[in-house]
Parts: structure tokens; sequence; C-alpha cells
């Protein structure tokens, strides 16, 4: 994992991989988004820069801390949640800054990870501990706007603006790779199958877009097996003329699968690997 496979070749991923390069990353961050879960994937890639052991890039994604936070099993990273209420209360946070005083488990650090909206109450607790903070812990606030943030605690945090471009593929690019892997599939080597799935590590959104063509693609193969008619584009015919009915709807079920694989925050490179594994096993 790297921010540049959750925030694409953005100005703000070019940013944290300097911040992280130069071990220079800040303990107070928020990410801007109307993009819940792009913010929340940032978060946790942000999380796993701090606490990385990794010498040269951080994160590694492969190192203990690192995979454990993908796994969202880290016990020094802490996620807050409103839970059952509108916001965090007051309560939460003053339990948070408690915790912050106890030494990690078994990273260096600590990570505290605030994912919905904060009373004005907790945000004024929240801000003495951004003022004074111990010094292995992080804090990572989520918000749709950063008008939801008081002023004074935007004061001491490093705010990232995600815009909706950030992450966003060039649509036409992810029609252009989709196109590659149907392509691909009926073929009998492996090899182009591999080499053109492996555009999906791009980026989380390049590969949502991905998928949802093939998702699409599929359908259309389908519907072209059964009524026989002309009119479709060429990797279209080429999966229906070779594969079984019952290999394509297993295809489209593939598809799905790896799109909330990619929804439940997976590791790139294994869905890359997962679909290819799949798509084979679908043809048989
Ligand atoms: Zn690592």
């Amino acid at each position: 994992m790297s921010f540049e496979s959750v925030l694409g070749r953005s100005e703000v991923s070019r940013q944290l991989v300097s911040l992280s390069e130069s071990r220079r990353l800040p303990h107070a961050a928020a990410f801007e988004s109307e993009d819940t879960a792009l913010a929340q994937a940032a978060a946790k890639e942000l999380a796993a820069a701090h606490l990385c052991t990794n010498d040269g890039e951080r994160p590694c994604g492969v190192c203990r801390n690192c995979r454990k936070i993908y796994d969202n099993i880290h016990p020094d990273v802490t996620v807050l949640r409103a839970v059952g209420k509108q916001s965090i209360g007051v309560g939460e946070i003053r339990e948070m800054i408690a915790d912050c005083y106890i030494m990690p488990n078994e990273a260096a650090g600590k990570v505290y990870m605030i994912f919905d909206k904060m009373t004005p109450e907790a945000q004024n607790a929240l801000l003495k501990i951004l003022e004074e903070p111990p010094g292995s812990v992080s804090f990572i606030i989520t918000a749709e706007q950063s008008s939801q943030l008081l002023k004074t605690v935007i004061s001491r945090t490093t705010v990232f603006k995600l815009s909706p471009s950030a992450a966003q593929a060039d649509s036409g690019e992810a029609l252009e790779a989709a196109i590659e892997i149907a392509r691909a599939i009926p073929q009998n080597i492996e090899l182009p199958l591999i080499g053109a799935a492996s555009s999906l590590t791009k980026s989380r959104e390049f590969a949502r877009q991905v998928l949802e063509y093939l998702a699409e693609f599929f359908t259309l193969a389908l519907e072209q097996k059964y009524l026989g008619e002309s009119g479709y584009e060429d990797y279209i015919t080429g999966m229906a003329r070779v594969l079984r009915r019952d290999s394509i709807v297993k295809l489209y079920d593939v598809a799905n699968t790896a799109l909330d694989m990619l929804s439940h925050n997976c590791n790139m490179a294994v869905l890359s690997t997962w679909l290819c594994a799949n798509i084979r096993e679908s043809k048989h």
C-alpha cells in the first residue's frame, strides 16, 4: 500500500510521501473530503506511515505494524466513532486523552483516528491535547467539511483537503483498462490477463471504475449469448463466443465480490492477484 494507491497521483499524495520520507509527518492531521470512505482510507494510510518500521518507504504495507493496521487489529491504533448518537462527545475525548498517556502495546507510538463529528465541547477538550501532545501520539481527524471543526482545532492541525478529483482517475483510462482485461479473459495464455489486471493497483478509485466496467461487460456478454444479437463490441462478443453461460455468471459474481473487497479496504496487490485467480477459475 502507499499514499498513491489511495489518493492517486495527487498533490496531497505527493505532500504525504515527502513528509513521510523526511520523517516529518504531522502529529495532528485532518483529511477533509465529502467522500468519507476515501478520507478514512487516507487516515489509515497515514496511521500506517506513523507506525511502520520499514527503513525506507513508509507505509511499507508488509511490516507487522502495517499489516495489523490494514487488518484493523493494531492495538495501538484507536478509532473513535459516535456510537448510537450524532457526534462524539466530551466524555469519549476525555477517555481518549487518558489513554494517550498509557504506553503503546507494541508499536513505538499510538494513533487515534477520529472518524465522526465532535461536539464543540469535545473539540475544546481535544484542543488541550493537541497543544501539548505526548511525544509518540498522533491524531488523525476526518471531516466532510473543515468548517465542522473549530478554528482553534484547525490551527493546531495539518489539514489535507482531498478534492474529489484527487483519487478520480480518468474514467477513459479505466475503460481502456477494463477492455484490456475483457480481451485477455478468453485467451488461453495467462500473461495478458495478469498484465492487464496489474493496472488495478494504480488507485482504489481507478480499480473501482475498472471493476464496475467489467461487471457491465459480463452482463452484456451474457445478454449477447442469450439473444445472439449483433452490434456488440468485439471484446463483448469475444467473451460471449468462448465462455459458457455459467462461466460468465461466475465472472459477474467475481467482479462484484472484488468491488466488495475494495470497499472493505483490502490490499490492492492482493485484490489484483485474487481477481486473476478467480477469473481463471471461473473459466473452467
Ligand atoms: Zn510498514
